[in-house]
């Protein structure tokens, strides 16, 4: 079989137009690296100007190959660098521009243009170059090994590797002059290259798709089901990211360890499902206590806490006071049954800017005790000072039963 130069054209077109397809469909999995959609234009740019020029025999003026290949490898550039660098979001379309108008202004000198394997080799291992490098920063990436990503690099890797070598291996038949296997070593190059890809895409988007399962699976297991706050395991993991951030931004924070009072009684006298309400009731009024930034989970049982950050000692009273005025509002009626719920709350802050969440609980578990010990229904802070609370209405009725 001898292949014509009209089969090559199209087995190239086809090539490049189902790379641009390819990456644009990955970009759509995942729009926040904008270089992506850009990377895939100009491989549907680049199919674009090869059909004109197989129709016309020259290339249009506007849609040079110069210009396909200008935005191509600085979309290669922009993927890397948008994706290390600036996480997608900015300086793309500048250092995009830039790098086209450079490799416009490169290819116009008349030097580079004199040998076309220079000049194809340079544009080669410019794209081998990147994508190695998006291969280095997706295994870079990775979330917690969640699922291996070494298919999908390995894949990367050969890919740029055998771009690398694309002239060489073209280079030499042609020198021979051997057209029809010029032609079929190109063919060859291109079809592997293409597969490769193609093959790497799929393994990237699978890992990607495997990761977000499995960190939806993790979130599942932070969040507690009847209320939909997060769980004791979610509160810690939380906590720690606080501290975390605690570090660049050191700030006063409190803590509010809540118990309902007398809950088995609740139970008791109106039933489970009411029980289960109330804690439902309970976890929406926290929920809209505190601010968006602040931490509230629920650690087992009717037993909850709450972590307020940038908030010193009386700005938490504020807080903890109207926490338990609305409960006490929303918990005196519930499902039609007179249940006058109420908690009590322990109540720790810190006066300089480094706490440690764990000792401060420990610290709101004592006044939480001395809370429950003085009567209920009520707040207590430490380290210092008791605050004593009247009542709210209506009388819970747990106390009135006890
Ligand atoms: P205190 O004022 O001293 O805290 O009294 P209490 O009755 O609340 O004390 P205790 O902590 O001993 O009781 C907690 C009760 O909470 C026991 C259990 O029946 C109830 N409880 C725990 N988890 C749930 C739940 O998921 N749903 C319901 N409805 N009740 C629960
Ligand atoms: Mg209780
Ligand atoms: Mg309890």
């Amino acid at each position: 079989m001898t292949l014509d130069v009209n089969t090559l054209f199209l087995v190239t077109i086809y090539v490049e137009a189902m790379l641009g397809l390819l990456l644009l469909f990955a970009w759509v999995q995942n729009t926040a690296i904008h270089a992506v959609a850009w990377w895939g234009s100009a491989h549907l740019l680049r199919a674009a100007s090869i059909t004109l020029f197989g129709m016309y025999g020259q290339w249009p003026p506007i849609l040079t190959i110069d210009l396909s290949n200008a935005v191509l490898l600085t979309s290669f550039a922009a993927t890397w660098i948008g994706a290390r660098v600036f996480d997608g979001r900015s300086l793309e379309p500048v250092g995009l521009m830039a790098g086209a108008a450079l490799w416009l202004f490169v290819s116009r000198l008349s030097g580079f243009n004199e040998s076309p394997e220079f000049r194809t080799l340079v544009s080669n291992g410019i794209i081998a170059s990147y994508t190695w490098l998006a291969a280095a920063e997706f295994w870079r990436n990775r979330e917690e090994q969640l699922v291996s990503r070494l298919p999908a690099v390995f894949m990367l890797f050969a890919h740029g590797a055998l771009f690398l070598l694309r002239t060489p291996l073209v280079a030499l038949p042609w020198s021979q002059g051997n057209d029809s296997v010029t032609a079929s070593v190109w063919i060859t190059v291109l079809s592997s290259e293409a597969l490769l890809f193609t093959i790497s895409i799929a393994f990237i988007l699978l890992a990607m798709a495997k990761e977000r399962m499995a960190l939806d699976h993790k979130n599942a297991a932070m969040v507690d089901a009847l209320t939909g706050i997060a769980n004791r395991r979610g509160f810690l993991s939380a906590s720690e990211e606080l501290a975390r951030r605690q570090k660049d931004d050191p700030q006063l924070a409190a803590v509010l360890l809540i118990d309902l009072d007398k809950f088995k009684l609740v139970n008791d006298r109106f039933g489970h499902a009411v029980g289960d309400r109330v804690l439902q009731i309970f976890a929406d009024v926290a929920v809209n206590a505190v601010r968006p930034s602040d931490v509230v989970g629920r650690l087992g049982g009717e037993e909850f806490a709450a972590i307020l950050y940038n908030v010193g000692r009386e700005r938490a009273v504020v807080i903890a006071e109207r926490l338990r005025a609305s409960f006490a509002e929303a918990g005196a009626i519930v499902d039609g049954h007179p249940v006058g719920a109420t908690l009590s709350i322990g109540l720790a802050y810190t006066e300089d800017r480094v706490f440690d969440v764990p000792e401060l609980l420990v610290q709101a578990d004592q006044a939480l005790y001395r809370a429950k010990e003085r009567g209920r229904n009520r707040l207590e802070i430490v380290p210092d000072r008791t605050v004593t609370v009247k009542t709210t209405t209506p009388p819970p009725l747990a106390q009135t039963a006890a």
